[in-house]
C-alpha cells in the first residue's frame, strides 16, 4: 500500500479529524514564508522579519512596519489552493471538525472551511487603536503609509506580533478539538513555532499524520509521514 493509499485508510476510518497547518500550506497559493528572508531583502529592510513583525516594531517604526507587512505579508490576489478545498470538503461531509492555522491569509474560509481556528490572527480583521472601528484589508493595503481610521487613530491589524501572547480563547479551543480528535493531521509546519509546538501532545487519537515538503524539526512520533507538498496530497484523497 503507496501512501495516499494509507492516508486514504486512514481518513475513511475517521470520523473527527483536525488539521493543523503551518506557513507551508500557504506557499502553494504563492504566499511566500515572511520568514524566509533572502539576502537582497536583508538589504531593503535592515531589520529581520522577526523584527520587524514584532510589537516594540510595530509601535516605534510603524511605517517601516507597514511598508514590510503590507509588501511581504499581504497577498489579496491569493486563491485557495487544493489543500484548502479539500479540508473544506472534508468538514462538509462531516468528517473533519476542525482547522488549526498559523497563517493569516484567511484562504481556508475563502474555499469554504467554517470552524477555523487562526492562532496568529487574520489580515482581514483590522481596528483602530483609539475607536475600535473594523477595517478590511483592502482598505489597509490600498493605503498611504500607516492606515489610519476616520477618527486620526491608527489602524493595526488583529494579528499576532512577535512579542505578543496568543489569543486564550483561540488556544483552549484548539487544544479541545486535537483532544477530541480521533485523526490528526499536521501540513506545512515545521512544528518550531512555540506554543503551537506543543499543541500536538493533547492529541490522544488514533492516527498521526504529517503532511511537509521539508523534513519536519520535531520528531512527533507520526503514524504516517509524507514529505510532499500538501495540496498535491489532498487533491488525490476522496472524501
Ligand atoms: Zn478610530
Amino acid at each position: 500500500m503507496n501512501q495516499i493509499e494509507q492516508l486514504q485508510e486512514m481518513i475513511d476510518e475517521s470520523h473527527n479529524i483536525v488539521f493543523f497547518g503551518g506557513a507551508g500550506v500557504s506557499t502553494e497559493s504563492n504566499i511566500p514564508d515572511f520568514r524566509s528572508a533572502d539576502g537582497l531583502y536583508q538589504q531593503q529592510y535592515k531589520y529581520s522579519p522577526e523584527q520587524i513583525v514584532s510589537h516594540s516594531f510595530f509601535m516605534r517604526n510603524t511605517e517601516a512596519f507597514y511598508e514590510f507587512y503590507k509588501e511581504k505579508m499581504m497577498f489579496l490576489d491569493a486563491k485557495p489552493n487544493p489543500a484548502h478545498y479539500k479540508l473544506a470538503e472534508l468538514e462538509a461531509a462531516g468528517k473533519l471538525t476542525a482547522v488549526i492555522t498559523q497563517n493569516i491569509d484567511g484562504l481556508h474560509q475563502a474555499a469554504g472551511s467554517k470552524n477555523v481556528l487562526e492562532l496568529h490572527g487574520s489580515i482581514h480583521r483590522n481596528y483602530c487603536m483609539r475607536c475600535d472601528k473594523k477595517y478590511d484589508a483592502a482598505y489597509v493595503k490600498n493605503s498611504d503609509g500607516i492606515p489610519k481610521c476616520e477618527c486620526g487613530g491608527t489602524i493595526r491589524p488583529d494579528v499576532v506580533l512577535y512579542e505578543e501572547g496568543l489569543d486564550s480563547v483561540i488556544i483552549q479551543k484548539s487544544i479541545s478539538a486535537i483532544a477530541n480528535a480521533d485523526m490528526l493531521i499536521i501540513g506545512g509546519t515545521s512544528l518550531v513555532v512555540y506554543p503551537a509546538a506543543g499543541f500536538i501532545d493533547y492529541f490522544r487519537g488514533k492516527n498521526l499524520v504529517v503532511i511537509n515538503k521539508d523534513t519536519t524539526a520535531r520528531e512527533v512520533g507520526a503514524s504516517l509521514t509524507i514529505h510532499e507538498p500538501i495540496g498535491e496530497v489532498l487533491s488525490k484523497i476522496c472524501c
